[in-house]
């Protein structure tokens, strides 16, 4: 709370009263907050990989390119830290696209089950020891959307569930309709989020296991991406879990008539 206080004085030199203005700055202080958070954990993010890519390099120059083995290790640690350096510079740019006030996506009639088994196409490849699996009882549900932004949505969830959940363990996803609404359904058998934790997911960086998720290349801007795209296109995403047992992310996308 800001108080600002003020005598107020009459024609005549006269104490009239006094003025005091209550400011509520409780929601501007929360916002600067948020705001001084983000870029403190953005200076962190970029910042770690570089002084590995730094250290790294100075370490080769100063005579470590010698010995053949190091020289490879060494150069394959500077091409990973690079990697991920893309990987949160591309991220980061499209956080901030999604979350320009005027953002739109190019709404198109689109298939919803082709989506999904595009999506499974692109995911597969790189989990090939993890199963996954796709029901659906129906022959297509058109929504309005963007296609390639929506087996980005797909993509992004499978992927998690896929990192968050151990090989033997199935990934389900499920698409259905539900009154005028299509419902995707990502399910794992995996390691499950506290239900203190779940509110926090979509957060700009928010990670439960930081660790965990920086070994799979994970940045921790991916649900606050989804969220937006999904709230782009006027629907809404859900989670449920249990920690230990799983998770079930929920989609919900108007059909289109
Ligand atoms: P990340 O790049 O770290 O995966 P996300 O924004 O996609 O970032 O997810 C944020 C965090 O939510 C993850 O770091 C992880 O802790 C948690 N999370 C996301 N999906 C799942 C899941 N299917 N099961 C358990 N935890 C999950």
């Amino acid at each position: 709370l800001e108080v600002y206080g003020a005598p107020v004085i009459g024609n005549h030199e006269q104490w009239l009263g006094i003025v005091i203005v209550l400011h509520d700055i409780t929601e501007l202080k929360r916002l600067e907050q948020i705001r001084k958070d983000f870029v403190a954990n953005v200076s962190h993010e970029l910042r770690t990989p570089v002084t590995s890519i730094k250290g790294f390099s100075e370490t080769l120059i100063d005579g470590a390119y010698k010995d053949e083995s190091s020289l490879l290790s060494f150069l394959e640690i500077i091409q990973t830290e690079t990697n991920r350096l893309e990987t949160l510079i591309e991220e980061l740019l499209e956080l901030s696209r999604v979350e320009q006030s005027g953002f739109k996506v190019d709404a198109q009639p689109t298939d919803m089950k082709a989506v999904i088994e595009y999506a499974f196409e692109m995911v597969q490849p790189g989990f090939e020891e993890k199963q996954m699996k796709f029901e659906t009882s129906l022959d297509q549900v058109t929504v309005a959307g963007d296609a390639n932004r929506l087996v980005q949505i797909m993509m992004n969830l499978m992927v998690n569930a896929l990192t968050y959940s151990p090989p033997e363990k199935t990934i389900t996803v499920r698409l259905f309709e539900k009154g005028n609404q299509a419902v995707i359904e990502v399910e794992d058998e995996g390691i499950g989020i506290e239900p203190s934790e779940i509110n926090r997911l979509f957060e700009r960086f928010y990670r439960v296991d930081k660790a965990r998720s920086r070994n799979s290349g994970g940045t921790g801007l991916g649900l606050s991406i989804v969220k937006h795209l999904i709230e782009a296109h006027h629907g809404k995403i859900e989670v449920q879990s249990t920690p230990g047992k799983g998770s079930v992310f929920s989609i919900y996308l108007p059909i289109a008539e």
